[in-house]
């Protein structure tokens, strides 16, 4: 047996360890951009208190506030233009996994002379260009549980001109520092809870199933889904519940480090391009509208695996098989337990997209879909996009 692990991150994890994001930065440069959402760090208090905090360390602080979800290439360029042109060297990420994607492109962006779509797109080759060494030092600080953007060396960025949303990737854009603090994530409705709780789920069970799983991914993959399991209706039904909270930040961190080294596979491969062509929906919804039909389609492929899954979901059938067999029921309960029973037609998605989806998937995400165990056909794409619709 033979397997690597890489994650640099440093990573500070707990209540109240936003109050060290000064001194942490501090030592990675003299002039930080601050990069956030449009609203929610602001209104929750936690733009200024960065702000302030960054500025005690004795840095000259620059706010970059006008991150959307799923962060367009448009809004990445804004930043590096007035990256440049207040000579930042460092940039801190503090929001969803929008605001700290940003901050990692923008961080690419502001310190390669070249088209970003260079890092984004494959070229004839299926290969894409990896941020160099140049690249600027990031701080991310996740204020949902979430991507775990903060732990992976993932920038997921949407073109709006081809509606497309594929992601640079690269050793290079993990993140100096990662600080989870749960205490960040209090203020999320429950709506964000559920959608963000979702994607953890689905980047542990991506990685827990996938081809390039090592047993240290299994080992971290299998602990996120217990904490989804059992803290995911918790925080989502009562938003003021710590534990829960913290539970899921937990489960937030041990996906990361599953995602970190597996990356994600069919269902993110077939989110990405709905959130191209659709960006007002959240990546989280749109992961959810597939999970059923990936449990059901694709159980047979791993049962030993999905077995696993579906018993931490409450099957208690010792045979695996069959149990295997109960995965999309079970997820299916899940998923209406948190309130993201979706289908794609709820999302708004037309079904005449489903074939330009299928071919996207293929397209730009092909290595997620190849990290799914077995042959994955065009067919077989369209299997699960039916069956969700
Ligand atoms: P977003 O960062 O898009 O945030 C979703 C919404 O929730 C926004 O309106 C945001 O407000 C709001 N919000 C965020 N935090 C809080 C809070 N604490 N309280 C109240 N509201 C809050 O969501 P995600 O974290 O799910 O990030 C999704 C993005 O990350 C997608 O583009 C996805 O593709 C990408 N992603 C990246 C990965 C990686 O490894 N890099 C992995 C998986 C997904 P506002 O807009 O004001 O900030
Ligand atoms: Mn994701």
């Amino acid at each position: 047996m033979e397997f690597r692990y890489h994650n640099p991150t440093r990573l500070t994890f707990g209540e109240g360890t936003f109050g060290q994001v000064g001194e942490l930065t501090a030592p990675l440069g003299s002039r930080a951009m601050l990069v956030t959402g449009r609203s929610a760090m602001e209104k929750a208090g936690y733009l200024q208190k960065a702000k302030d905090l960054l500025e005690d360390a004795g840095m000259a602080v620059t706010v970059f506030n006008k991150i959307p979800p799923n962060p367009t290439l448009d809004a990445v360029m804004e930043g590096r233009e007035l990256a440049q042109a207040e000579g930042c060297d460092v940039m801190v990420g503090l929001g969803g996994g929008s605001a700290m994607d940003a901050a990692k492109a923008i961080a690419v962006a502001a310190s390669h002379d070249c088209d970003m779509r260079e890092f984004l797109l494959p070229d004839e080759n299926g290969e894409k260009r990896l941020p160099s060494e140049a690249t600027l030092p990031v701080v991310a600080v996740t204020s949902t549980a979430g991507t775990s953007s903060e732990l992976t060396p993932f920038a997921v960025i949407s073109l709006t001109d081809t509606h497309e949303k594929p992601a640079m990737a690269g050793p290079n854009l993990f993140p100096r520092i990662a600080i989870q603090d749960p205490e960040l994530t209090y203020t999320m409705p429950a709506h964000v809870t559920a959608a963000t709780g979702v994607d953890v789920f689905c980047h542990a069970a991506e990685g827990y199933i996938s081809t390039v799983a090592t047993p240290l991914t299994a080992h971290t993959a299998l602990k996120a889904i217990e904490l989804v399991a059992e803290c995911l209706p918790k925080a989502v039904a009562a938003g003021a519940h710590l534990e829960a909270r913290r539970g899921m930040m937990l489960a937030n961190t041990f996906a990361g480090y599953t995602l970190s080294q597996a990356g994600g596979n069919v269902m993110h491969a077939l989110e990405h391009p709905m959130g191209g062509h659709y960006p007002d929906i959240a990546h989280g919804a749109g992961l959810a509208a597939i999970i059923v039909a990936w449990g059901e389609q694709m159980w047979e492929r791993a049962p030993e695996r999905f077995a696993t899954v579906a018993r931490i979901f409450g099957v208690e059938d010792p045979d695996d098989r069959s149990a295997a067999a109960q995965v999309g029921g079970v997820l299916k309960e899940f998923l209406t337990a948190v309130g993201m029973e979706v289908t794609l037609s709820d999302l708004g998605i037309e079904q005449e997209m489903l074939g330009t989806l299928a071919d996207d998937a293929l397209r730009y995400m092909l290595g997620g879909v190849r990290k799914t165990p077995g042959e994955t056909t065009r067919e077989d794409l369209m299997g699960l996009l039916r069956a969700s619709y």
